[in-house]
């Protein structure tokens, strides 16, 4: 593109585009940034900027980064031939991916197709209520959620969110949704031994007294993403299974960041051994080429919409209007095909770990960073002024720390949690296809990051 389109294409966002999650008085004295060309690790902006993209797309997507002109062909392809049908019947891509996404699975057997994350996890929950409805009269119906856990930006996914700052100002909110508390380790609510366990008894409380005959789903992240990188305590796991199973809760992973590769399994939830009912899953399904999520359940959530067939209203009363884009599904096939070709389960297992290595040994030349977390390429280094009270790094001194970073050309994230004070988490995911100079050019930068705090 010609320096003077780009011009246009800089005026043209000032004027008319609503950025996300943006306060858009600070473009009053400088241009918004527009991200213009990506090739592999790195991407540039409209002046010519290269950077090295440590956020994978900004929020954890692109996992096979950018420029995969296979990707791009095997829509193509598709689309000419056949771009989309929705309703009650399937497409070609549709099956294929199905099949190949459930042969990762075990255990699990149905894929219902959608857009986002968001919508993919409402499924979820229309499903757990309608469960409730055909079989327990209606009484069935609670979804319990966990504090700092998130699960989209709809009215239903927020009434099950953990962050208060995304909720308060979006009220009255859907009835029907508990919170149960979080699980992170290094903020112990809990001064036990066993943490882990602890945290999950926390979410046998909740049931007891909400009453389990009213308690259908728990919906949980199997690494907590933007709630801080929380990655769950030892024994934390096996004891929410054996509790959902002892009162007939179903479980609902949602892999939104955590699937298709970001934490080195196929999905976060096979690190630790849990059988799900539901898994949803989104950004890493066709790492942005295609907006494609998917609500994938087992046999016997399945089998229950076959109950009492005659009843019209036995079956999931429900449709995506864009579940039927075949481009979806097209580049979710190729992304698999491409994770599974060039081993980067293997490289995102080996990059975390060196990645991991490197931040704790920040953290060992660093007072301000108060705790590493990680699994794979999802990692998190918490920031805090001081390291006994573990008081929060203000947003702003954050901030400044991603700042520096990208005035050295490297892209990095951190928490958005205002209210609570804890958008205090630096957050680093960049693509599984990410060397070992890279993930060191990753750490050099942030250590010259964090050289300019004056705390
Ligand atoms: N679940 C989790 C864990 C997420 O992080 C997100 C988005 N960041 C969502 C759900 C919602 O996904 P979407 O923005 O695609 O609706």
């Amino acid at each position: 593109m010609l320096d003077n389109d780009l011009t246009k294409v800089v005026s043209a966002d000032r004027a008319h585009v609503w950025h996300h999650l943006f306060q858009h008085k600070t473009l009053e004295d400088k241009d918004p940034r527009i991200i213009v060309e990506g090739k592999g690790m790195r991407v540039w902006d409209q002046n010519g900027r290269e950077y090295l993209d440590a956020v994978s797309g900004g929020v954890w997507t692109v996992n096979v980064g950018y420029g995969r002109t296979t990707i791009a062909d095997a829509v193509r392809d598709q689309l000419v031939k056949m771009n989309y049908f929705a309703g009650s019947v399937g497409t070609v891509p549709g099956a294929q991916f199905a099949e190949k996404l459930i042969e990762k699975m075990p255990g699990m057997s149905r894929v219902y197709y959608a857009n986002s994350g968001s919508e993919a996890n409402e499924k979820a929950f229309k499903m757990v209520r309608q469960i409730a409805h055909n079989r327990y009269g209606g009484k069935k119906y609670k979804i319990l959620f966990r504090e700092r856990d998130y699960h989209g930006t709809t009215i239903a996914t927020l009434s099950a969110c953990g962050q208060p700052e995304r909720v308060v100002q979006y009220g009255p909110l859907t009835p029907g949704f508990v919170e149960v508390p979080h699980c992170l380790e290094y903020r112990a609510q809990w001064d036990v031994e066993e943490y882990g366990r602890r945290a999950a008894d926390a979410i046998e409380e909740v049931i007891l007294r909400e009453g389990p005959e009213t308690v259908g789903a728990i919906c949980l992240e199997p690494v907590t993403a933007g709630g801080g990188v929380i990655t769950p305590p030892e024994g934390y796991w096996p004891r929410v299974q054996e509790i959902c199973r002892k009162y007939d809760v179903l479980l609902h992973i949602d892999e939104v960041v955590c699937g298709v590769g970001r934490t080195g399994e196929w999905f976060g939830y096979q690190h630790y051994g849990i059988e799900p009912d539901f898994v949803t899953m989104a950004k890493g399904v066709a790492s942005g080429y295609a907006a494609i999520s998917c609500c994938v359940t087992n046999e016997r959530v399945f089998d229950m919409f076959k109950e009492n067939a005659d009843d019209p209203l036995s079956h999931f009363r429900d449709i995506s209007t864009f579940g039927g884009c075949t481009s979806g599904p097209a580049a979710a096939l190729e992304n698999l095909r491409i994770i599974e070709d060039e081993g980067l389960l293997e490289n995102c297992t080996v990059m975390g770990a060196r990645l991991l290595g490197h931040l704790n040994a920040l953290k060992d030349k660093y007072p301000v960073i108060g705790d590493v977390r990680g699994k794979g390429l999802f990692c998190g280094a918490e920031l805090v002024a001081d390291r006994e009270t573990k008081v929060p790094l203000s947003e702003k001194l954050v901030a400044s720390v991603v700042a520096e970073c990208d005035k050295r050309g490297v892209l990095i994230g951190m928490t958005n949690r205002s209210l609570s004070g804890f958008n205090n988490t630096l957050c680093l995911s960049p693509a599984l296809i990410v060397t070992a100079e890279e993930i060191d050019k990753i750490a050099q930068t942030l250590d010259e990051a964090l050289a300019t705090l004056s705390v």
